[in-house]
């Protein structure tokens, strides 16, 4: 998603705005504005339509959000972290930091959101009703009832990653016990949707509806893209169950005296041998790393008087994996920090390097290997 304005953070929560928000926050504008106002309210003045429609749109994305923190409360409340909420042009997203422990809590967080969307829909219902005099308030309160309604509906369609695939996650989950094969089902049903969508897209475009079909086309685009990226990272996911960072690591990095400057480890180490990463010893101690990135980021004219120890990271500073840990955690917490490489330490002892290339290598090959 693209860049982010920040709102502010509810719940420890930062909510942000993608910058593609403010094109459907235009478009739903001015649709109330210009079409849904004037025909369902015919009497009242441009002005009117023009102030309803942006207050209007404005509280429809507040009801965006109440889905999405409804969905975020009960993550939560299951101790699982929520990165963010975004609202961007398909709505909005929490992102939630891990998969569910259980279909129970899944459930319940994947059914979260449409019930908020639901208790919204209600509640303008009511405000529609008691407002029939008044169609200031009438007319918004009409829309929002319907819109939050079939922001519910829409949501619960069976298909990942919408809600209602998390619900069917959850359901197969259940009953067979096993994850991924929930995951692949979701994620098969979603893609379905996807093609759905994008077929109905195709049909509205020739019934020359061609802006309502393009939109249905992107949705089921946007739809087809994550759930195939879900089921892959569930592939990878399975792939690495059970394999630990030993497995995967570098058992040997070089060892590099502190004192050698930066242009010979170029010409003798990496040009040569092709190696990226460097542990900087002072014949006894390991005192740092010294990665590629490290070098690159000083202009080359300071290569040949800057020292591997004036270029590295301290050991002290560096994020370090235990040689025993899972290699999905270990490379989570390597995203966390921002770090391609990372020392594998086994009783406090340097035993090797962990490198994204060295997990995407490891990875292909059992891949290959159909394992
Ligand atoms: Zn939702």
């Amino acid at each position: 998603m693209n860049a982010n304005i920040k709102l502010g953070r509810i719940w420890g929560i930062p909510i942000g705005l993608s910058t593609s928000w403010f094109l459907i926050f235009g478009l739903v504008t001015l649709s109330l504005a210009t079409n849904y106002f004037p025909r369902e309210y015919p009497f009242l003045s441009t002005v009117v339509y023009v102030i309803l429609g942006v207050l209007t749109s404005l509280l429809f994305f507040g009801s965006v959000l109440g889905h999405e923190l409804g969905h975020s409360f009960l993550a939560l409340r299951n101790k699982i972290p929520v990165r963010s909420i975004t609202l961007f042009i398909f709505g909005g997203v929490a992102q939630i930091e891990r998969e569910p422990s259980s279909p129970g809590v899944e459930l319940r967080v994947a059914i979260a959101g449409p019930l908020v969307s639901l208790m919204l829909s209600g509640l303008f219902g009511v405000l529609w009703l008691v407002s029939q005099d008044f169609a200031y308030i009438a007319a918004p309160a009409e829309y929002l009832m319907r819109i939050n309604l079939m922001l519910a509906l829409f949501n619960l369609i069976p298909g990942f990653p919408l809600d209602g695939g998390r619900v069917l996650r959850a359901i197969v989950w259940k009953s067979t016990g096993d994850f991924y094969r929930a995951t692949r089902v979701a994620g098969m049903t979603g893609q379905i949707v996807a093609f759905g969508f994008i077929g109905f897209g195709l049909w509205q475009m020739f019934q020359s509806q061609f802006i309502d079909g393009l939109w249905w086309i992107f949705i089921g685009w946007f739809l087809q893209n994550a759930a195939a990226a879900t089921v892959t990272q569930t592939k990878v996911q399975r792939t690495l169950q059970g394999v630990t960072v030993a497995q995967a690591m570098e058992p040997n990095c070089q060892e590099i005296p502190a004192l050698m400057p930066l242009s010979t480890i170029i010409d003798q180490r990496v040009l040569t041998s092709g190696q990226h990463c460097f542990y900087i010893t002072d014949g006894e101690n390991i005192l740092g790393m010294l990665s590629l990135k490290d070098i690159t980021s000083l202009p080359k004219t300071k290569w040949g008087f800057t020292t591997a120890y004036q270029a590295m990271t301290p050991f002290n500073r560096l994020l370090r994996i235990d040689s025993g840990m899972d290699l999905l955690s270990a490379m989570q917490a390597m995203e966390n920090a921002n770090v391609s490489q990372a020392p594998v330490m086994e009783q406090g002892r340097l035993v090797g390097t962990l490198t994204r290339d060295r997990v995407i290598n490891y990875l292909r090959t059992r891949t290959q290997l159909g394992m």
